[in-house]
């Protein structure tokens, strides 16, 4: 089956290997976002020869791997979890489970497909869906640490934090949905929830706050690796340094992949402790 590619004077030429990998000059400009990686992309395919390209070799391989890792260790981590034990807190167990496996979903999409047609509107497509698997792990996975932070705070002072933290969801995803750049969308997507995050921190760490004590390290590594792999992500680090060295593993997106996975486990950490301190004190306090 004939592909289609892209040289540099924009010239269409065809090709019948769908396995044929491609240099950054031969792409379309919005497929080269990152100009220290030279080689080992697929060229423009159909969306057949890109789900085919998943079981070839190129430099879309790792980020594809990593997140079918991730995406099937989420769903037994949720499947063997202690919340199937917990009968009430529907919503905020809804919450924890969205933001566990939705994201891998949209990444293994977006990685998959982003070369389809070597089409910019195609790709934007699969971009914002993807922000926005990012948005909702982000978001809802923070309201398990944000419902358990403020409840012991009184009752107008909740409905205000709860207004604010609505507000900054849907600020976020608006923004989302505006910037069209992957690095200058981060910080909305994973910088303003960290921030949220390291406040409820904060407040766990005094006797306003509720929640699991023994959680509070796991938030913490969970942003830390979050912001590490934004950082580096954002850097190009290592490939700005050694060009064309590391086109096909352990690039900065690479690195950024493996670290938000295990952001993933031990916000998972958190988010079990969390809502099992919550049934626990809710059940204690029907009781009384
Ligand atoms: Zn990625």
């Amino acid at each position: 089956m004939a592909v289609q590619h892209f040289t540099n004077s924009g010239v269409y030429f065809t090709c019948k290997k769908i396995t044929m990998l491609c240099y950054r000059e031969n792409l379309p400009e919005h497929l080269r976002f990152n100009p220290y990686i030279d080689q080992g992309y697929r060229p423009p395919m159909r969306p057949l020869q890109c789900f085919s390209s998943i079981l070839t070799i190129h430099n879309e391989t790792l980020n594809i791997y990593t997140h079918i890792i991730a995406l099937i260790l989420s769903i037994s981590l949720i499947y063997t979890s202690p919340l199937r034990e917990v009968k009430d807190l529907q919503f905020i167990k809804l919450c924890h489970v969205i933001a566990t496996i939705i994201p891998w979903i949209g990444s293994i999409v977006y990685h998959t497909f982003m070369n389809v047609y070597g089409n910019k509107r195609y790709y934007n497509i699969l971009l914002k869906a993807d922000l926005i698997c990012i948005w909702l792990a982000q978001y809802m996975g923070g309201i398990p640490v944000v419902s358990v932070t403020i409840y012991y705070l009184p009752s107008y002072t909740k409905v205000i934090i709860g207004v604010f933290y609505w507000a900054i969801c849907i600020w976020g995803l608006y923004k989302v949905f505006k910037v069209n750049n992957f690095i200058k969308a981060s910080r909305f997507y994973f910088f303003l929830p960290i921030t949220i995050r390291m406040t409820s921190v904060i407040l766990r760490s005094t006797s306003h706050g509720g929640g699991s004590q023994s959680a509070l390290g796991y938030v913490v590594l969970a942003d830390l690796s979050s912001v590490i792999g934004g950082i580096i992500n954002a850097s190009r680090w290592p490939e700005k340094y050694f060009p064309g060295n590391f086109d096909f593993v352990f690039n900065s997106h690479n690195i950024m992949h493996l670290l938000v996975l295990l952001a993933m486990y031990w916000m998972h950490q958190v988010n079990i402790q969390d809502i099992l301190w919550l049934s626990s004190v809710q059940i204690t306090r029907s009781n009384v």
